[in-house]
Order: C-alpha cells, then structure tokens, then sequence
C-alpha cells in the first residue's frame, strides 16, 4: 500500500486529493493546523475514526511554520509521495499578511524541502514531492501563460508563489530529487473557501434568491480568470508524480472569462433576471495590484501526461450554485425557525 502525505489537507484541493488518493487505495496522512474550532469539515465523509481498525485517513497536528512538526510527521508518516498543498491562499489577504504569507507559502515550503532533503538521504527512501504553485505567479506577463512565460507576480502570495517554486527547481537539480511543480490555474468547486470570487458570488446570490440578504459587495469585475473544477485538478498533481521523471506542468482548461461573464451565469442558474440590482462596488476589495488576465496554455500536461480537464465552465457555476442552493435553503430554515444566521466572512473577501 503507498502511503501519501498531504499539507493543508483541509483545504479545498487537499480534500479532493485525499478522497482520490483513498479511492486509488493509498493510505493518506495529512496535517492539520491546531484551531480552536475544528477545521476538518471538508474531510468528514471520509473521515474514520482512528481506532477502527480499517482507517486509512491518519491526521497528525503539525504546521509548515514548525520544521520540527514536518520532521516528527514525516517519521510517522514515512511517505512515498508528499503533497504541499498548505498556504496562506488568498491574495487579497497577503496584501495585509505579507510577513505571515512568506513565513507560510515561501519559507514553509523550504522547511519541507529540507526536511525532505535529510530523509531522502543516500541510501534513504526515495520520496516524491509536489509543490503547489498558482497562475498568480504568471501576474502581469500576457496571455497566454506556459511553463516558458516569464514570472511578473502582483502580490505577496505571488511572490511567495514564486520563490517556492525556485527553492522547488533548486532542490530538484542540487540534490537529485524528485519534485514536481504544478502551476495551477484558478479551480473552484462547491468546497471553495467563501471569500473567493466564484464562491462568494455563488453564496451571495443564493441568500439572495431566498430573501436572505439584499446586496454584493465585490471588487474588479473585469479580471479575467481560467476557471477549472478542483476535483480534476488534483487528479493532474497525482499523475505528475507518477511519471519516470520530475518536471513542471501548467494545469489550466485553456478558456478565460470575466468576473462579469461568471456573475451572468450564475445569476442565469439561479434565475435571477437582473444581478447589477443587487451588486455593488467595495474598494476594500480592490487589490493595491491585481492580475487582470489569466489565460493558461495546458499543451504539455495535455501531451505529456494526457491530462483534460472534464468539467467545463457551465457546468461547474451549475455545481455550485447547486450546492449552495441547498445551503441557502437550510438558512432559510433556520430562519423561519428563528434562529440568527450569520454571513461570515462577508467583510473579508
Ligand atoms: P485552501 O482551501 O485555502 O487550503 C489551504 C490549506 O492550507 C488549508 O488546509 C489550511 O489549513 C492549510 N494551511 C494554511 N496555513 C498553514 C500552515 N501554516 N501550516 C499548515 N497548513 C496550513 O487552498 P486550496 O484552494 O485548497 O489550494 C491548495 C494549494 O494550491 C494552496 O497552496 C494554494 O495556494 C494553491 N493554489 C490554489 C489554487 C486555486 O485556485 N484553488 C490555484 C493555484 C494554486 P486551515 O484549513 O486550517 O486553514
Ligand atoms: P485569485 O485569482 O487567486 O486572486 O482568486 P480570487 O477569487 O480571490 O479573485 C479573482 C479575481 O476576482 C481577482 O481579480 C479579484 O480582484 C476579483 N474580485 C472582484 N471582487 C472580488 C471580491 O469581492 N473578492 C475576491 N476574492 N475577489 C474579487
């Protein structure tokens, strides 16, 4: 049985990834940041508790803030293919965190690497390694990206982005192993985190249909993004370090549209006739700089790899508005019950 580690398991793309992992019969270990509330709810229907005797999902307390942690799990673990999925991810955050998203997304990620550098030692075990890297990365270079465009990043997530994805390169060609960089396009699902564009338009105009809130504050609604679902993007990090040879790959649908042309569709799926009634402009969500067109060019993996992604741009705004349908109908519930719900999350998107 392999066995796989997965940092920020909790997030959206590690609960996709740790689901196919088990599907493909890995035994998963992943780490999980102390909180004072759980934060495991994106693992709950593959979650088993640990003293049955058929668990294959093992989680450990760690943080890529603690090299230390990393050791101690990396013992436990003792993986063949490690994936570093953990980040401070939002951009418009890093603006505010900058020391805190290079302490996470930058030095986190070399802490792994040595880590990982000491346990494949000669005559170690040999050990694969993924590193998450964004389009973000690409920033202000024209479309459409490749693995050949030029870096230009626009934020301090972007830069931490990049300097993981050198230390990634540097490791890979100093030491000999066996890493893989993923530059990823924007991919979304129903387990995006809430202050996301593609999820907080999904959210808002659910409530929003249902009478449960009047108005959306959002920022640039001319930004264009290549826009994918989650569940086939992990399934690209996977194939990456299943093949002879390490290398880096752009995951990407090759189709860009608007913040705009999504607010159209989604409002299309609810039913919604005219969304401009309810949206309005916040300059609290406008980025200092932000990155105006994402176009990726997924040639490479597509030949190499032969990896395409299958869920198209339509069919993932249905999915989630699906989804959060569903969730708005619950609040409505609540509600008329007389309970408060909160929108949370609603000032910090
Ligand atoms: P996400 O939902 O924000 O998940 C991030 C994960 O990292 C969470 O599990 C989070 O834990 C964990 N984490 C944060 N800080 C940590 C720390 N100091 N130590 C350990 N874990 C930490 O992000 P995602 O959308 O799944 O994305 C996964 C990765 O791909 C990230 O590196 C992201 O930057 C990158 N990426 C994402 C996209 C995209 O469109 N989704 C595109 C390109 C690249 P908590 O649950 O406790 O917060
Ligand atoms: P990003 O591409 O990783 O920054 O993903 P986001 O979903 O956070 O943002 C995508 C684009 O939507 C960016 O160009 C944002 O400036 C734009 N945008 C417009 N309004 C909002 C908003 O209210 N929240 C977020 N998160 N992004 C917004």
């Amino acid at each position: 049985m392999k066995r796989a580690l997965i940092s920020g398991i909790t997030g959206q793309d590690g609960s996709f990834l740790a689901e196919l992992l088990l599907s493909k019969g890995y035994e998963v270990h992943g780490i999980v940041r102390r909180a004072s509330t759980f934060n495991t709810d994106r693992l709950d229907s593959i979650y088993l508790d640990p003293h049955e005797p058929n668990a294959t999902l093992h989680l450990h307390y760690g943080d890529v803030t603690d090299g230390a942690s990393l050791r101690h799990i990396m013992d436990k673990a003792q993986p063949d293919e490690v994936y570093n999925l953990a980040a401070q991810s939002h951009v418009r955050v890093s603006f505010d965190q900058a020391e805190y998203t290079a302490d996470v997304v930058a030095t986190g990620t070399l802490r792994f690497l040595e880590v990982l550098r000491d346990y494949v030692s000669p005559g170690g075990k040999q050990v694969r390694f993924y590193q998450a890297g964004s389009s973000e990365m690409f920033g202000s270079a024209n479309p459409p990206q490749s693995e050949s465009t030029e870096f230009q990043p626009r934020s301090p997530y972007a830069v931490s982005k990049v300097a993981a994805h050198w230390y990634s390169v540097n490791y890979r060609e100093a030491y000999g192993l066996f890493i893989c960089n993923g530059i990823l396009f924007n991919h979304e699902s129903p387990r995006r985190g809430e202050t996301f564009v593609t999820r907080k338009i999904t959210r808002a105009l659910g409530r929003i249909k249902l009478g449960l809130q009047e108005k959306l504050f959002l920022g640039n609604l001319t930004a264009m993004r290549d826009w994918g679902y989650a569940g086939d993007y992990v399934e690209a990090m996977w194939l990456m370090l299943q093949q002879d040879q390490p290398d880096d790959y752009v995951v990407a649908t090759g189709e860009s549209h608007s913040v705009t042309e999504f607010l159209d569709l989604a409002a299309f799926h609810y039913g919604i006739d005219n969304w401009r009634r309810y949206v309005e402009t916040d300059p609290r969500y406008f980025r200092p700089t932000d990155v105006n067109y994402l176009l990726g060019d997924p040639s490479k993996i597509r030949r190499k790899l032969g990896w395409q992604p299958k869920v198209t741009f339509e069919e993932l705004i249905r999915k989630m508005v699906d989804h959060d349908m569903e969730l708005a109908k619950q609040e409505q519930t609540l509600t008329h019950a007389g309970h408060k719900v909160v929108m949370r999350g609603l000032s910090h998107g």
